[in-house]
């Protein structure tokens, strides 16, 4: 749904355009003298990849990517100067709108490399140095597989840099060892956990390009990035209904929340079909706090107490508390889930 549509939505994602370039930029800097690009596969973290990319091109943002063809495509052209790479490399149906794209598959095992290699056209490629999730071995990549590709960026990806165990610097030290070993242009391996341990103890994790997704969408993947990483999605939903709760009564399936003194609640537009899963029940809030998930998530509903907020009323818009951390915690899910999970019902408003 665009803004167009904004009318007939009860509910919307209010995204802040400048804390998302702001993001970028503090991403960038922590980045040190290498590019920074941007992950916006699963449409853009939730928020709509082909605004988000315009949004971060207008910034200065010039490397994008996505996890399949799929989204490539419907990302549609990027603006002059930018490029697209596709995680997922590039599977036998795949091939003939990838050689006819201007995006680049990042290739991610032996028989994609061969499936690419004929078509003299170039490529990323994914190595492994320790997630065992996508990527060629390091001794494969120094060892022949590489040959006969033109390879724009080769990259590796880090399994546990949001911690503090050594597994990072392991992998850093792995993906460091391909330095000046192969015919790549550029070297990649930090996501945004990555770009925030760049520096620290003198380890460089930014290498030529840098590849963020999470904390470009207000995520805090790591405690160096509090205080300047801003928060930029707001769910805001309408007031259906509000009524007054009896002492003594309950409210909404099952009974979750039980009212020990009258109270008034207001049932706001807003449930886990749109992502606001049900780990929300009675701990989620709106309004800074002063409003209170009461009794559980329904698919399309929640209540809150407003017995703070006596101007509230049906038609009036609340905004939900969703600082990504803090829904986090309140929630039992990840900031990636938190952003991903966004459903389609939400009309994306973009503020200055
Ligand atoms: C999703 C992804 C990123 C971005 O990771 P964040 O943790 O969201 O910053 C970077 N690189 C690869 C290969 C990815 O799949």
């Amino acid at each position: 749904m665009n803004t167009a549509d904004a009318w007939q939505a009860p509910l919307r994602l209010r995204i802040d355009t400048q804390a998302l370039q702001d993001n970028w930029r503090w991403l960038r800097a922590r980045s040190g003298g290498a590019a920074c690009g941007a992950a916006i596969k699963a449409d853009g973290y939730g928020l709509g990849a082909q605004a988000v990319a315009r949004h971060l091109s207008a910034a200065g943002c010039r490397d994008f990517y996505v996890s399949s063809w799929g989204e490539a495509m419907a990302l549609g052209a990027l603006s002059d100067g930018a490029s697209l790479s596709v995680f997922h490399g590039v599977r036998a149906e795949d091939m003939a709108v990838a050689t006819h794209s201007a995006a680049r598959p990042v290739l991610n095992t032996l028989t994609q490399i061969s499936r690419w290699r004929d078509t003299g056209r170039r490529c990323d490629v994914m190595v492994d140095t320790g997630m065992n999730r996508l990527g060629i071995a390091v001794s494969d990549a120094l060892n022949g597989a590489l040959d006969g590709l033109t390879i724009d960026t080769l990259m590796s990806h880090l399994a546990g840099a949001d911690l503090d165990d050594a597994s990072a610097l392991r992998q850093l030290a792995t993906f460091a060892s391909l330095k000046g070993r192969t015919t790549a242009k550029r070297l990649s391996l930090a996501n945004s956990a990555g770009i925030c341990l760049n520096g620290q103890g003198g380890a460089d994790f930014a290498f030529d390009l840098t590849r963020p997704g999470l904390a470009l969408y207000g995520g805090i993947p790591r405690a160096e990035a509090l205080g300047h990483i801003a928060q930029v999605v707001t769910p805001q939903a309408q007031i259906l209904q509000r009524r007054s709760v009896r002492a003594g009564e309950s409210v909404g399936y099952n009974a979750l929340f039980t009212a020990t003194r009258d109270i008034d609640v207001a049932i706001v537009n807003i449930g886990y079909a749109d992502g606001y899963l049900r780990g929300f029940s009675c701990k989620g809030s709106a309004e800074g706090g002063r409003l209170p998930v009461l009794g559980r998530v329904s698919m399309d509903m929640i209540a809150l107490g407003v017995d703070t907020a006596p101007e509230l009323g049906e038609g009036d818009w609340v905004s939900i508390d969703y600082d990504l951390p803090s829904a986090a915690a309140q929630s039992g899910l990840s900031q990636y889930e938190l952003l991903t999970g966004l459903g389609q019902r939400f009309a994306r408003v973009w503020t200055k």
